[in-house]
């Protein structure tokens, strides 16, 4: 069985005002961090019911880049004796602050052969907006560094829709983005997530976000622009250039098995999701214990699992094929949901061939709605 292998990295140095994803401003402390996961992974290998073959390993966070070269070296060494571990695909990811060559050409030398680059924005005002600690220079020089240090294979990361940006910002960054040429590129629509100072200033109304109507001519602007560049628009935030999709994520999308490792790490293994606590100390602490912080969040039943492979295969531009269905489930999508696919049809939601359904670009827009109909 092949399985993606996931590290939460639970460090950054400041927090984005954004963001809801788990992290402390803590300095890490390395060592303590890796015995950690050692630990976990030795426990996880006891309680896998299978031995999966890790063929991805992803380290995202949080920060990646904050832990060293060397601390990734060991970890790799220490999950190779634990697990089967033979990654072809080995992503970091990582912010433009403080990447230099020699570092970047060591997180190389121990394995990592893709970056996932956080640039955010290519303006100086998206980068103020969205509260990023480096500068529109910082971003470029990352990618020109990470180019000298052999990166062959980098993804850089944006967010549209901050507040004050219109139509031409995104016009000029789109062209920018297209010289820079990277193989992968994610481009995420700002969503004000509970809890955060973001949410807060909206709610307070010192702050306003792009209306409706320009929200969806940025969408098809970028899809538009990143086509014609020669990128495939191959899940909803997500533009690879043939071949170049995130063979890791592609294993969430396509409901296939997962393990995560570090405080908040979620794993999908044999229709269990289990989650770890977004807590460091007291993922720590079970540790110590001598326990898996994991905790279990649901089994789904067979009719669940399917129904949730519908759901989120239709975040892809493959959408939901008949035939691998069958295969994998031993269920007919078209059969199953033969109202759902006519209604979503008769909308333009959804586009229907003899092979299978997919989202239309609309549908894309109101993914969230559509994708409910399966579940
Ligand atoms: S956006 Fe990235 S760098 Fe900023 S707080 Fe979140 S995880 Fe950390």
């Amino acid at each position: 069985m092949e399985a993606a292998l996931y590290l939460h990295v639970p460090f950054c140095r400041r927090k984005c005002p954004y963001c809801d994803f788990y992290s402390v401003t803590e300095p890490p402390d390395e060592e303590i961090y890796l015995e950690a996961l050692f630990t976990e992974a030795r426990l996880w290998r006891e309680h896998l019911p299978e031995d999966p073959v890790f063929v991805t390993f992803y380290a995202g966070g949080g920060t990646p880049s904050l832990l060293s070269p060397d601390f990734y070296g060991r970890l790799l060494e220490g999950l190779g004796r634990i697990f089967k571990l033979r990654p072809e695909e080995l992503t970091l990811e990582a912010n433009p602050e403080g990447l230099t060559l020699e570092r970047l050409s060591a997180y190389r030398r121990v394995g990592f052969n893709r970056l996932s680059l956080g640039l955010q924005s290519l303006l100086e005002k998206g980068l103020k907006a969205l509260g990023r600690a480096h500068t529109v220079e910082e971003g470029l020089r990352s990618v020109e560094t990470a180019r000298a240090a052999g990166f062959e294979n980098l993804s850089l990361d944006f967010i549209f829709g901050w507040p004050g940006q219109g139509l031409k910002d995104l016009e000029e960054e789109l062209a920018a983005v297209s010289r820079l040429s990277p193989e992968h590129l994610s481009y995420y629509e700002l969503t004000p997530e509970e809890g955060t100072p973001l949410y807060q200033a909206l709610r307070g109304g010192s702050l306003r976000l792009p209306g409706e109507d320009l929200l969806v001519e940025m969408h098809r602007l970028i899809h538009e622009r990143l086509e014609a560049a020669g990128f495939r628009h191959y899940e909803i935030s997500n533009y690879a250039r043939p071949g170049r999709e995130c063979r890791h994520n592609l294993f969430y999308w396509r409901a296939r098995p997962y393990l995560g490792l570090g405080p908040a790490g979620a794993s999908f293994l044999g229709r269990r999701r289990f989650r770890n606590p977004e807590n460091l100390r007291e993922y720590l602490k079970a540790l110590k214990g001598g326990r898996l912080p994991a905790l279990l969040e649901e089994t789904l039943s067979p009719e669940a699992a399917f129904r949730e492979a519908v759901f989120l295969h239709l975040r892809l531009s493959e959408g939901v094929r008949r035939e691998e269905f069958r295969r994998r489930f031993g269920r007919d999508p078209f059969r199953v949901f033969s109202r759902e696919i006519q209604e979503l049809k008769r909308a333009g939601l959804i586009e229907v061939g003899e092979e299978g359904f997919r989202l239309t670009f609309r549908g894309r827009l109101l993914a969230n709605q559509v994708q409910l109909k399966f579940l």
